[in-house]
């Protein structure tokens, strides 16, 4: 007989966009021509001058524990980066390098969050913030949005969530799954009120840099000093330079929950891959030319796939304005996420993740991280399919 598990993983699952992406694969492994729109990263290499660092630390020998936290210059540079590019101004010790910002987040919640703490998370929501709030015994609060506002919540809405319980916010902007930036009046108003509150904000910026249609990436922290006090600046490689084998992210926030949080990978991870971090040094030093020439991409490949789904009965894209996904409506065609996600699969070979997965019933996820050529032929695949589809 197996003995009992503890009760603080008894709901825990697998994460379901992994999920869609490894049944994608097997069919791919049986020889079916599957095209896949169900990828969380970058379809990019990751660029030579980063490779060849990590080659170069290799050979130097720098295979070694780093201090916990993360190499002092690699901090530096990330002390630097949010100076110059989030008016951020952070001391060393506020900073945290972890393995992926996943775990910067992780890290965050374990730290903050008690039993019986509730966690605002507006929906649809990146599919871990709710296990990990569960992880640490909290509640998570959804707060759903509607796509006619832009998938982003109200002023009002998060003021009337508020409990006595209420620990934090989590902002997701630019949103993984729907594309979704906030303003910097939106976000204001959102800081005003948290200020108020007294509750900490999570800011997970990971995709900052893949704006389009000339939105601007605001960093909440950066308003005044009393949100700043309260923020946790999430970010991290993975993104921005296609690294997202390679773990790293980071996070800047107050001191004293910094700390703890590198006491707490002192005895859980310790440092992150010592290789890695001197490779990320060079991702900050190598300027943006990589993750702009990306983002140009991105946006082509957006405005194709947004066009051809907008075509096809039954659909309804949201246009992203930042990310690489594109979050669409298909209530009409009278099937749930999952059923369309996995008779897509099945019938046209093509995979995509049911919204149900972040929380939002009747939409699904396409990520345009993948070849012009595969979007093309995905989005015929789609549009026979759903051309034929007979309630
Ligand atoms: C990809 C992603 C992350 C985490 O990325 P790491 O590879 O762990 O750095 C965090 N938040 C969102 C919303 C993401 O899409």
């Amino acid at each position: 007989m197996a003995l009992s598990l503890a009760a603080r993983v008894r709901n825990l699952r697998s994460s379901p966009t992994l999920a869609v992406t490894s049944k994608a694969n097997q069919l791919k492994a049986q020889g079916v021509d599957v095209v896949s729109f169900g990828a969380g990263e970058p379809d990019f290499d990751t660029p030579q001058h980063i490779k060849d660092a990590a080659v170069q630390a290799l050979q130097k020998g720098l295979t070694k524990y780093t201090p916990t936290a993360g190499i002092p210059a690699l901090k530096q540079a990330i002390v630097e980066k949010f100076k110059k590019e989030n008016s951020l101004t952070y001391d060393p010790a506020q900073i945290l390098v972890s393995s992926g910002a996943k775990h910067s987040l992780y890290n965050i919640f374990q730290v903050i969050c008690d039993p019986g703490d509730e966690i605002i998370i507006p929906a649809p929501y990146w599919v871990s913030y709710p296990e990990m709030v569960e992880l640490c015994g909290g509640f998570s609060v959804f707060l759903s949005t509607d796509e006619r506002a832009g998938f982003k919540i109200t002023p009002a809405q998060l003021r009337e969530s508020f409990t006595a319980k209420t620990k934090a916010l989590v902002l997701n902007s630019p949103s993984n799954p729907t594309g979704g930036v906030y303003t910097r009046a939106e976000l204001e108003a959102i800081a005003a009120l948290c200020v108020q509150q007294g509750i900490y904000i999570i800011s997970d910026e990971i995709y900052e840099k893949l704006v389009y249609d000339g939105q601007e990436h605001v960093s909440i922290a950066a308003f005044n000093q009393h949100v700043y006090e309260l923020t946790f600046t999430v970010n991290g490689l993975s993104k921005a330079y296609s690294m997202t084998g390679w773990r790293i992210g980071y996070l800047g926030g107050p001191k004293a929950a910094v700390e703890k949080m590198s006491n707490l990978q002192d005895h859980s991870t310790s440092c992150p891959n010592s290789i890695a971090q001197h490779a990320a040094l060079a991702a900050f030093s190598g300027g943006d030319a990589f993750v702009q020439a990306m983002r140009q991409e991105y946006l082509k490949r957006r405005d194709y796939l947004v066009e051809r789904l907008g075509a096809v009965a039954g659909l309804s894209p949201f246009t992203p304005r930042g990310a690489f996904y594109v979050f669409c409506n298909i209530m009409k065609t009278g099937l749930d996420s999952m059923t369309f996600a996995k008779r897509l699969l099945e019938e046209a070979n093509v995979a995509l993740i049911p919204g149900s997965a972040f929380g939002a019933e009747g939409y699904v996820r396409l990520s345009f991280a993948t070849s012009m050529e595969q979007i093309k032929k995905g989005a015929d695949r789609i549009a026979q399919w759903a051309g034929a589809l007979k309630k």
